[in-house]
């Protein structure tokens, strides 16, 4: 591949590029941004700039940029065999160790795997093997999956049909029949006079409603994101998950875990479900599974799932040609190797997330700041008009681009979603790099600030 200069690859860009998740007619105007480096929690663009990525990517380059050996790991099974399937009664050493490595790591009994090449496809595939569990039991009317307004669960017709983003709905006739929503835990808008525990239960317990309304013998599963990420990083009260549990428990009704995100260490701990102490039946991961150094995503199945599936399942009428890729799972095997050898949830836990925090409620403090909301290395700023009560700008997402631009001018990379500013940095981020964060972060409220001239 030649290189070009970044104007011809702007304009390449915009004729024949279309970009996820961005209005394309604004973006050719204005420019794409080109990334030609990344090292450790910085990366580089086509202009020379050097940014502080405290987004991660899209949550996901939780090892940092730069990593040798996961390019060394790729090219040696790419050079060995670079690809093999799994359906022909064959896989793969790399498939295998990997499926045996996950089993390890998940909680619990979650001991079964089932390859993937996205988190949306991740979620394709518990939305039809979680209904094929119900219907060989004799239940196929059991099929109804209820997820929560707002929540994100991928792209595809059933992870964006489980999700509740409305936008997402509009486009292409979602969701698909059978999947209903209930409002998400968001203490700071719908909390009112509650403490955030005794809110946690109230929010939980829109599950039972649902659930009988709809009637347990037609709910197969609920699915939701231990803290949900894309919609603004929404930390549920400690009371939430368990009493989620117990509900999904007495009416028999499957609880999914979507760990994309929080899987692989973003809490502090392997997975969400381990930080806020409940056990999923079926769980859905990618981003971090591989740092996003290549993609790869998983469906892990308990005994019981995946029991009745392998006993009474029959084949299995589902699969991607890439399910189980050599190549990705040797780079996610390199991955989980540098996790656990370098200890780098263990030290996010003890050392990094705490000083995180500490930095983030200072944060906080900032007059534009109504809420700093933070769980390990995964956070969010919720600007507000004003700080004394819990409430948004009147015209919402009105001021969170502003203040991404203006952190972006002073080499921060971090996400706005509406008016919450999102942090989720590399896991490997220091404690020099966390003040520099704070320097910028603050920085950039301040102009904002006075953009708004507040
Ligand atoms: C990113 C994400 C997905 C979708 O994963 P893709 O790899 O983008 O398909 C699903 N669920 C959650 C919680 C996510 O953040």
């Amino acid at each position: 591949m030649d290189h070009l200069d970044t104007r011809t690859l702007q304009q390449l860009d915009a004729a024949h590029h279309l970009h996820p998740f961005n209005d394309n007619a604004a973006l050719a105007k204005r420019g794409t941004r080109i990334l030609t480096r990344g090292e450790g929690c910085y990366v580089w663009d086509a202009e020379g700039n050097q940014l502080l990525d405290a987004f991660a990517g899209l949550w996901c380059v939780n090892i940092g940029y730069g990593r040798k050996e996961l390019g060394e790991a790729a090219s040696k099974q790419m050079t060995q065999l670079a690809y093999y399937n799994s359906f022909f009664q064959c896989t793969t050493e790399p498939t295998i160790q990997l499926a045996a490595k996950l089993a390890e790591l998940t909680p619990g009994d979650l001991n079964h795997a089932f390859f993937t090449n996205s988190g949306s496809e991740a979620n394709d595939t518990i939305l039809r093997l979680v209904r094929h569990f119900w219907a060989v039991q004799d239940q196929p009317q059991k099929n109804i999956f209820i997820g929560r307004h707002d929540g994100y669960h991928g792209t595809t017709m059933a992870g964006a049909s489980l999700g509740g983003m409305k936008g997402m709905h509009k486009q292409g006739g979602l969701p698909i029949p059978d999947i209903h929503h209930i409002d998400p835990p968001f203490w700071f808008i719908d909390g009112g006079e509650l403490s955030e525990d005794e809110y946690g239960l109230l929010a939980a317990r829109r599950l039972e409603d649902k659930i009988l309304e709809l009637g347990p013998e037609r709910v197969a599963a609920f699915i939701g994101e231990p803290i949900m990420g894309a919609i603004g990083v929404y930390i549920p009260p400690r009371t939430y998950w368990p009493e989620i549990e117990r509900i999904c428990r007495k009416y028999d009704v499957l609880l999914v875990a979507d760990e994309v995100i929080c899987g692989f260490g973003r809490t502090g701990e392997w997975f969400g479900s381990q930080y806020f102490g409940f056990q999923p039946d079926v769980m859905t991961i990618a981003k971090g599974i591989t740092s996003g150094y290549i993609p790869l995503g998983a469906a892990m199945f308990n005994d019981r799932v995946a029991g009745v599936l392998k006993e009474q399942g029959g084949e299995l009428a589902h699969g991607c040609t890439y399910s189980g890729h050599p190549v990705c799972a040797a780079v996610a095997l390199e991955n989980i190797r540098i996790l656990q050898d370098e200890r780098i949830i263990e030290t996010c836990k003890a050392q990094t997330a705490p000083y995180l925090a500490q930095r983030w409620a200072e944060l906080g403090e900032h007059r534009l700041v109504g809420q700093a909301r933070i769980a390990g290395m995964v956070g969010a700023l919720e600007l507000v008009p004003d700080k004394r009560k819990r409430a948004f700008f009147p015209e919402r997402g009105s001021v969170g681009g502003v203040c991404r631009d203006n952190a972006l001018k002073q080499g921060l990379i971090l996400r706005a979603t509406w008016d919450a500013m999102l942090l989720s940095p590399p896991l490997i981020i220091t404690r020099a790099q966390i003040d520099e964060l704070f320097e910028k972060a603050w920085k950039a409220l301040e102009a904002t600030a006075a953009d708004l001239g507040i």
